[in-house]
């Protein structure tokens, strides 16, 4: 089963290859990209950021346009929250095999600090491979070092090494199931 990586216009060009490369590394499979069709829908004014929720409709329309049942992780820049959340890094539905991920937050220039490639680049790949891995049947993980671990802060996510522990690694090939962020 592929995986398909399908990246925003507005994300930086560059940052496909070593995202890419960093996911292959985690999940052991390397992930195909497309490029997003259309805009990206969910925007609340008032909170000035986009419904993660109804982005992966968006996920999934683009997937059923492409006629695939595979999972597809979308890329975006676009500030992301949920209900009862103040933001989420991500988010993933297994049951349509859809997820998205946002920069939003994951560069340095939102904290106020110089950005670097390498950070983001990274990160992208983190949250990226966390919420394929909960397409591919994972759950949270209590490992703060395994990828499945589900970071509140930047700092947790920085915490995080880019594998999956041998506990995940191993449940890796268990069925998917309900909705995560
Ligand atoms: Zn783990
Ligand atoms: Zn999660």
């Amino acid at each position: 089963m592929g995986v398909t990586i399908i990246w925003d216009h507005q994300v930086p060009t560059g940052l496909q290859m070593p995202v890419g490369r960093r996911i292959d590394l985690v999940l052991g499979t390397s992930p195909g990209h497309a490029d997003a069709e259309g805009l990206i829908n969910g925007y609340h004014p008032e909170r000035n950021q986009y419904d993660a929720r109804a982005v992966l409709e968006r996920v999934l329309f683009m997937k059923r346009r492409a006629d695939s049942r595979d999972p597809a992780l979308l890329v975006v820049t676009h500030d992301l929250f949920i209900d009862g959340c103040d933001f989420v890094f991500g988010l993933a539905r297994p049951s349509t095999g859809c997820a998205v991920v946002s920069l939003a937050r994951l560069d340095n220039a939102y904290y106020g600090r110089p950005s670097a490639f390498d950070d983001l680049a990274d990160r992208v790949a983190k949250e990226g491979a966390h919420e394929i891995g909960h397409l591919l049947g994972l759950e949270h993980c209590a490992d703060p070092e395994c990828v499945m671990f589900k970071p509140e802060t930047l700092d947790d996510l920085d915490r995080k090494r880019m594998r999956l522990c041998p506990a995940c690694r191993a449940r890796l090939r268990d069925g998917p199931s309900g909705e995560k962020c």
